[in-house]
């Protein structure tokens, strides 16, 4: 392709994404169909000659859109966002042009030090004092799993040669979570060999937060059966709910019997640049290490997690691996030290289009429209005798189930009226479990959400509610 085809080319793809996101809000969130209907139109094997872009874009149209879920959506309220901004386009764009690995430094000097400097604007942002380095990793499932290995290592500092497996010498490695933590954590225990049933799940309060009375009696229980407390994992903002863990208490349960602290705020982290939100967030800079993700509430697109951490060393021991021909002299920060991954992609470019397209006051006024928006779902829900909130809402997400009718299941009839609104197109709701009952989510926190989307989400589930209702 010449240089003036491709200028072409990416003019062209820029028309598309005009024209998709000009039809965006016509187009129902899910999309209708079954699985295998994608597939079943793209061939088995790939063509032998290359063909036309113009080819290419016409069969995105005419095989992928229709099998997408429109996660740019303004109505896609499900689960937590992942959306993107003009700047996110861009940055992703010319971060495939520039094809960065920054693996060593000198194999990205600019995209190492771009990085290193992209943690300390989010340290900044969120107010997190100078103590704390980071990374910047694809998920948060992969920042958790890179804490609890450096935990692992602190914890058993032989573990990188000895492993954990058959030792007589050492008991269990335990970890420690609440009941509403992520999966994710639990994944990482089974990929760090902790095994699923050495992972505590601390009851939670009325209003699903851990008890730190019965985090300190697990691990006190564990170390007196010569178990090996490795780490504990308090969440900000849970993903069914976005209850608080009481971090202050929790970090000094840590401190005083000498475990990791790990602080899961996937999601609401950002939310700490907000003066009025800090409290969720006391005690997390007494934490060993921090995760969250601004492809989730800070209008990044998808992957980019950020992983914090107070002691880069004990991470760098429980990872870092150089084999001849990765060694280098230079003397800069080799990322590749503090992750699983060797190659990684230049994810700063696009936080650093983000901080400087929107500001730091752009990003705040973000997160409080959100907060503002699901704040006025809560008040309708709140108001109406068919629905009834059922959590706190401290940050964007509102939990609520509807009342069903005498005689109806309840768990069926609220995941009846979920089915029913998502049908109906213009929004996506998710659901979660409080308390074993079936209970629906409305999440707030995609840079293209509207007020519009929010209440058009309110009016569907009084209309389908009452559907419902008639037909019995
Ligand atoms: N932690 C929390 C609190 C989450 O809500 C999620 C996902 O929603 C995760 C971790 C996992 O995120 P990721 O998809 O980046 O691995």
């Amino acid at each position: 392709m010449s240089e003036h085809d491709f200028v072409a080319l990416t003019a062209r793809a820029a028309e598309w994404i005009a024209a998709y996101r000009a039809r965006l809000p016509g187009l129902p969130v899910l999309p209708v169909l079954q699985p295998g209907d994608v597939a079943a139109h793209i061939p088995a094997v790939p063509p032998e000659k290359g063909e036309s872009a113009d080819n290419v874009l016409a069969d995105l149209d005419r095989l992928i859109v229709p099998g997408l879920t429109h996660w740019n959506h303004p109505g896609f309220l499900a689960y937590f966002s992942s959306s993107t901004t003009d700047a996110g386009i861009v940055a992703e764009l010319l971060a495939a042009e520039l094809n960065q690995n920054a693996m060593l430094w000198r194999t990205s000097p600019a995209g190492t030090e771009l990085e290193e400097r992209m943690i300390e604007w989010i340290r900044h942002f969120v107010g997190l004092p100078d103590g704390f380095e980071g990374v910047i990793q694809d998920t948060a499932s992969t920042s958790s799993f890179v804490a609890l290995i450096a935990a692992r290592e602190r914890a058993v500092p032989d573990v990188r040669r000895r492993g954990l497996a058959g030792r007589e010498d050492l008991g269990p490695a335990a970890m420690y979570m609440s009941e509403q933590a992520h999966s994710s954590l639990e994944k990482a225990a089974i990929a760090a060999g902790l095994g699923l049933d050495h992972v505590h799940r601390i009851p939670v309060d009325q209003l699903l937060r851990m008890k730190p009375s019965a985090l300190a009696a697990a691990i006190e229980t564990d170390r007196r059966s010569d178990r090996t407390p490795v780490m504990v994992c308090a969440t900000i903002g849970t993903t069914s709910s976005n209850a608080v863990d009481p971090v202050h208490e929790i970090a000094a349960i840590c401190r005083d019997l000498d475990v990791w602290l790990h602080v899961d705020a996937a999601y609401a982290g950002p939310a700490a640049a907000l003066p009025e939100k800090r409290a969720e967030f006391e005690g997390w800079d007494d934490a060993d290490s921090i995760v969250l993700n601004p492809h989730k509430w800070m209008a990044t697109p998808i992957d980019c997690s950020v992983l914090l951490y107070r002691d880069r060393d004990a991470v760098r021991r429980s990872l870092a691996l150089t084999p001849e021909y990765l060694r280098s002299e230079e003397g800069g920060t080799d990322l590749m030290d503090v992750g699983l991954a060797l190659g990684r992609r230049f994810r700063s470019l696009k936080l650093w289009f983000l901080f400087r397209s929107m500001g730091t006051g752009g990003l705040r006024d973000m997160l409080r429209w959100h907060i503002e928006l699901a704040d006025r779902a809560a008040a309708w829900l709140d108001a109406d005798p068919r629905f009834d909130v059922v959590a706190p809402h401290p940050f964007s997400l509102v939990c609520f189930r509807a009342r069903s009718p005498d005689g109806a299941n309840p768990n069926d009839w609220n995941r009846r009226l979920m089915h029913a609104v998502n049908a109906r197109g213009p929004v996506f709701l998710s659901h979660t479990a409080i308390g074993g009952r079936f209970t629906l989510r409305l999440a707030v926190g995609s840079a293209r959400v509207t007020a519009d989307a929010v209440g058009t989400a309110c009016r569907l589930l009084g209309e389908e509610h009452d559907r419902l209702a008639g037909a019995g």
